[in-house]
């Protein structure tokens, strides 16, 4: 039963981030444990959380939407969760994937608003919407509420029923287009800081820079949520593209690719940073589809497609579906992917940009690889 429960953790754990370019709505959740009447279970449950993330993908139509959580700092010592959740909070903590703050005030509000998130939240923020002028728009507020298959979203604030998102806030594109540095060592959202500690935590300067979140603003000077320190500005932030995997229809989940690294995609690709297709394909893709299948680099803004698999891909033009457009790209074959492009490792096994790659099959919770057609196969043989 423990084991279960960790096991639910940590798959809640790959689905919170504060990563700009991958969040998908804003959540507090010190106020998402305590909706009891999701499950009617204890007073205070980290696996409500797992609940909301489940809803927002069913809505979305897409597996793995990652949630932007602000956590009070009392919730590291809150005696109504297990000892066990408030250390797994402690350790989302720490590494960033969370923000903790002493006094988190309007802050859900402020990054839905440089990001332009939807928020999930049953507060109806009466009085704010002259600041947060957005808050009236359909989807920006919507409530989880207890439904027939699990939480549904209401709208509070605005109408609306599906989250929607906006464009991030003019101050929030200026905030994101640089990087930024805490002076507190060890600053788990904005790098390491200064000083003999800029290099002694590298995994994590290194993980900062594209996917930092957004800086807080006091009196219109860039600070850091967690420390309250002013915010030393660090250069521009590297470019990032958002890119997605689609398998079947369905959005599985999206990357972020920045000139500093490529990523590899594949059924098991060796490195931290690769994106492993295994769970989701059926036999016939398995065996087709490489350990590292293709590279994706950015290279000067041009996002670069590399074949490094056996069996070679396909690359379907912009637009075009069509079996006679597809394009073959061969083993160790390199080509720049042009804007609607997408790159097939095997029918319906598709990546691209992520805005140019609607989710568009009725979501399953398994794999939808079964019913996916068939297709001819116009791959080289090598
Ligand atoms: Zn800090």
């Amino acid at each position: 039963m423990r084991f279960e429960i960790s096991k639910v953790l940590d798959a809640i754990e790959g689905r919170v981030c504060t990563d700009p370019s991958l969040a998908r709505a804003v959540v507090d959740l010190a106020e998402v444990i305590r909706w009891q009447d999701l499950d009617g279970g204890r007073p205070a449950s980290l696996l409500r959380l797992g609940m909301v993330i489940d809803a927002l993908a069913r809505q979305m139509e897409e597996d793995s939407v990652p949630v932007y959580a602000i956590v009070h700092r009392a919730l590291l010592s809150d005696a109504d969760l297990t000892s066990n959740e408030r250390m797994v909070v402690r350790r989302w903590a720490d590494d960033g994937l969370v923000e903790v703050l002493d006094n988190p005030g309007d802050r859900m509000l402020e990054v839905a608003d440089l990001l332009g998130l939807p928020v999930l939240s049953r507060v109806r923020f009466d009085g704010l919407g002259g600041r947060w002028p957005w808050l009236g728009q359909a989807g920006r507020v919507l409530a989880p509420v207890p439904g027939a298959g699990g939480p549904v979203f209401i709208a509070h604030v605005g109408g609306g029923q599906s989250p929607a998102t906006g464009t991030r806030s003019p101050v929030g594109a200026k905030l994101l287009a640089r990087q930024w540095r805490c002076p507190e060592p060890g600053c788990a959202l904005f790098g390491a800081g200064g000083g003999g500690g800029a290099f002694a935590d590298l995994a994590r300067v290194d993980r900062a820079p594209a996917g930092q979140p957004p800086p807080t603003l006091r009196a219109g000077v860039p600070t850091c949520p967690r420390h309250g320190a002013r915010l030393g500005d660090a250069g521009p932030r590297p470019r990032t593209e958002v890119l997605a995997v689609r398998i079947g229809g369905l959005v599985r989940r999206r990357f972020a690719l920045t000139e500093a690294q490529p990523v590899l995609v594949g059924r098991a690709p060796d490195g931290s940073n690769g994106i492993t297709l295994g769970q989701w394909l059926n036999d016939e893709s398995r065996r087709w589809i490489s350990r590292s299948h293709v590279r994706f680099e950015l290279r000067v803004g041009e996002v670069v497609v590399t074949d490094t698999s056996t069996n070679g891909s396909g690359i379907r033009p912009a637009g075009s579906m069509a079996e006679p457009d597809r394009l073959t790209l061969v083993p160790q074959q390199s080509r720049v992917l042009g804007e609607g492009d997408i790159v097939e490792l095997y029918p319906g096994v598709q990546i691209g940009r992520a805005d140019g790659l609607p989710s568009g099959a009725p979501f399953t919770p398994t794999s939808v690889m079964a019913e996916a057609p068939t297709m001819a196969m116009r791959l080289p043989r090598p």
